[in-house]
């Protein structure tokens, strides 16, 4: 099963993806985390992401392009995947097609803009795996330290209130016009996100089943 995920930023749509992943057992494919790995390791390409995801603007089309282009040939990708965060651009989506990749559905979760704003402040990632917490919906069991690997919860640069808003400046300008360029294919899916994340999760599961 090939899927996309879409929704804001801050919508849970990286949270959902991982249960979803679990749950059909295809990898998740994240181009925010491919590339903040690409900027610890100091790659040109994260060199180049830094200023733009810092601002909280999107990363040029063509640098993400060429990173889901160059990730989907890996072989785990055989038997389907998750796109988590791409594509955010018209151009983007149809650089998608353009690749001849068929994909059976697209996940909208759709959160209201001031609880997104309410909800990424409080959000913590692994400084060392990338797995994301929250302070309220998805705590740690040890405070400040990620479960997965011991590595340390920080808030991320763009997760800042100023950048926030931009961000999501950014998703009804750019991003949200992929709603209506999917829902012309008939797969496009709307999730409501609900208040707790497992409930999401209910929905969403439904949502690939159906
Ligand atoms: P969120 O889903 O919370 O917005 P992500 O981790 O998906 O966070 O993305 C973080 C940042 O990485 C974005 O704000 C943007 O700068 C960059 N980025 C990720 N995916 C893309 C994309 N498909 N196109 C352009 N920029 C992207
Ligand atoms: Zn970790």
């Amino acid at each position: 099963m090939k899927l996309i995920f879409l929704g804001a930023p801050g919508a849970g749509k990286g949270t959902q993806a991982e249960k979803v992943s679990e749950y059909l057992n295809i990898p998740t494919i994240s181009t925010g985390n491919i590339i903040r790995e690409a900027l610890k390791n100091g790659t040109e390409m994260g060199k180049k992401a830094k200023s733009y995801m810092d601002a909280g603007a999107l990363v040029p089309d063509d640098v993400v392009i060429g990173i889901i282009q160059e990730r989907l040939t890996q072989p785990d990708c055989e038997n389907g995947f998750i796109l988590d965060g791409f594509p955010r651009t018209i151009p983007q989506a149809e650089a998608l097609d353009r690749m001849g990749i068929h994909i059976d559905r697209i996940i909208d979760i759709e959160v209201p803009d001031d609880t997104i704003a309410q909800r990424v402040s409080g959000r913590r990632v692994c400084a060392a795996c990338g797995s994301s917490y929250h302070l309220d919906y998805k705590k740690p069991q040890v405070e400040g330290v990620c479960d997965r690997c011991q590595g340390a919860l920080v808030q991320r640069k763009d997760d800042q209130p100023e950048t926030v808003k931009e961000r999501l400046a950014v998703y009804h300008e750019q991003t949200e016009p992929l709603k209506d360029y999917y829902a012309k294919s008939g797969k496009l899916v709307i999730v409501e996100g609900q208040e707790r994340v497992e409930d999401t999760t209910a929905l969403t599961i439904a949502a690939v089943k159906e």
